[in-house]
C-alpha cells in the first residue's frame, strides 16, 4: 500500500513537472525572441528545474522532497511575476495555491501559501485600487481557507482507507495485501545490497478444538490476545499480518536466524503462559526462515512454512527454523531443552 501510494505520488509529481515545462518553455522563447533576457532567464531556470526534478523522481522515485521543490519553486515564480512584471499578473496565484495544496499536506501548504501572500501584497498595496485590492485578498483568502479544509478532509479519508485497505479488522494486524507489500519492497531492496531479515509464521496450535468447545467468541478473543502479546514482544519496526485464520507472519527486520530463534522462543513461552483462553493455556507452533542472499519471496516463505510444518510434525508447542537452500530444519526448543 505504501508502495501504491507512492507510485501515484510519483506519477502525479512527473506529470507536474512535465506540465509546468509545457507551459513555460514557450514563454521562455518568446522572451528570447523579444529580447527580454531578465523574463527569459526566469523562464529558462524554472524549465531547467522542473526537467532536473522530474528526473530526479523518475530516477529515484523519492516524491517527497520534489514535492517541496516544485511547490516552494510555483510559489517563487509567482512572486517573481508579480515583482517583474506587475500586479496584474497576481491571477496566477490561485491555481499555485491550488497545485501546492494537492502537493503538500495540509498545514505545510497553508505556511507557504501564508508566506508567499504575505511578499506578495506589499506589491499590490500601492499599485493597485482598494476595490480591487480587496477583491483579490477575500477571494485568495476563501480560495486558501476552502483548499485546507478540503485538503485536510482528504488526508483524514486517506488514512482511514489505508487502514480498511490494510488491516484485519478483529486482531489489527496487517492483511496479506499489507504482507506483499512489505515483501515487495524488501526483496526488491534485496536485489540491490543484501538485507538481514528473517520471518515468523505463528500459528495456534489445536485450534479448531477451542473453537469448538469453547465456543468461536472465545476464540476470537485468543486471536486478539495473541496478537496483542506478538506486539509486545517484537520491535516497532517490526510488523505482524495475520495471513490465514489462525496463522500470523511476523518479518522481523535485522534480526538474523539466532535473533529470530530468541523472538520464536520468547513468542512460544510468553504465549504458553499467558493463558490466552481463560481457563486453560493454548499454545503455539512457529516456523522461521532468515532470508538467504538472492532469494525470492516465494522461496523464503516456502522455506518458513516447510519449518512450520516440520514444528507441527515435531508435536506442536515449538520453534523450527528452515536451513539455507534444502528442506533441513533445526528444532530450537528441543535444542534449547538439550542444552
Ligand atoms: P493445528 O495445530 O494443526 O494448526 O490445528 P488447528 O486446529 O489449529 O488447525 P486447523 O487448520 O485444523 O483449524 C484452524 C481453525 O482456526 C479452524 C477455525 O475454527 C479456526 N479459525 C480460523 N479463523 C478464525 C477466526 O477468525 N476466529 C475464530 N474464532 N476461529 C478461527
Ligand atoms: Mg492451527
Ligand atoms: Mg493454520
Amino acid at each position: 500500500m505504501k508502495h501504491g501510494k507512492l507510485e501515484t505520488e510519483r506519477a502525479i509529481v512527473i506529470s507536474m513537472t512535465l506540465s509546468g515545462v509545457v507551459a513555460v518553455l514557450p514563454f521562455a522563447i518568446i522572451r528570447l525572441m523579444q529580447g527580454d533576457t531578465l523574463l527569459f532567464a526566469r523562464d529558462i531556470t524554472l524549465v531547467a528545474g522542473l526537467i532536473g526534478l522530474g528526473t530526479y523522481v523518475w530516477r529515484t522515485h523519492r516524491t517527497v522532497l520534489a514535492s517541496y521543490a516544485v511547490s516552494i519553486m510555483s510559489m517563487a515564480a509567482i512572486i517573481g511575476t508579480v515583482y517583474i512584471k506587475g500586479p496584474q499578473q497576481i491571477y496566477w496565484a490561485f491555481p499555485t495555491v491550488l497545485i501546492i495544496f494537492y502537493l503538500l499536506p495540509p498545514l505545510e501548504a497553508l505556511v507557504l501559501n501564508l508566506l508567499g501572500l504575505s511578499i506578495l501584497l506589499p506589491k499590490l498595496m500601492l499599485p493597485m485600487a482598494t476595490e480591487s485590492l480587496m477583491t483579490v485578498f477575500f477571494t485568495l483568502a476563501v480560495t486558501i481557507t476552502f483548499s485546507y479544509a478540503f485538503s485536510s478532509r482528504t488526508a483524514d479519508q486517506r488514512k482511514q482507507l489505508i487502514m480498511l485497505a490494510t488491516k484485519d479488522p478483529l486482531t489489527g494486524a496487517e492483511n496479506r495485501r499489507a504482507l506483499s507489500e512489505r515483501l515487495r519492497e524488501i526483496i526488491a531492496t534485496h536485489r540491490r545490497r543484501p538485507v538481514t531479515a528473517s520471518m515468523l509464521m505463528v500459528d495456534l496450535d489445536n485450534f479448531k478444538r477451542i473453537n469448538d468447545e469453547l465456543g468461536h467468541a472465545v476464540g476470537d478473543r485468543a486471536l486478539i490476545k495473541l496478537v496483542q502479546l506478538i506486539r509486545q514482544r517484537i520491535r516497532e519496526t517490526d510488523s505482524v499480518y495475520r495471513v490465514g485464520g489462525e496463522e500470523f507472519l511476523i518479518i522481523a527486520e535485522g534480526a538474523t536466524a539466532t535473533i529470530a530463534d530468541t523472538l520464536g522462543e520468547d513468542l512460544r513461552v510468553l504465549v504458553e503462559t499467558a493463558k490466552l483462553v481463560d481457563s486453560r493455556s493454548v499454545t503455539i507452533s512457529v516456523g522461521i526462515a532468515e532470508l538467504f542472499p538472492e532469494e525470492e519471496t516465494d522461496d523464503w516463505l516456502r522455506r518458513t512454512d516447510n519449518a512450520l510444518y516440520a514444528a507441527k510434525n515435531g508435536g506442536r508447542n515449538r520453534c523450527v527454523r528452515a536451513r539455507e537452500q534444502d528442506a533441513s530444519v533445526s528444532d530450537i526448543t528441543e535444542g534449547r531443552a538439550a542444552s
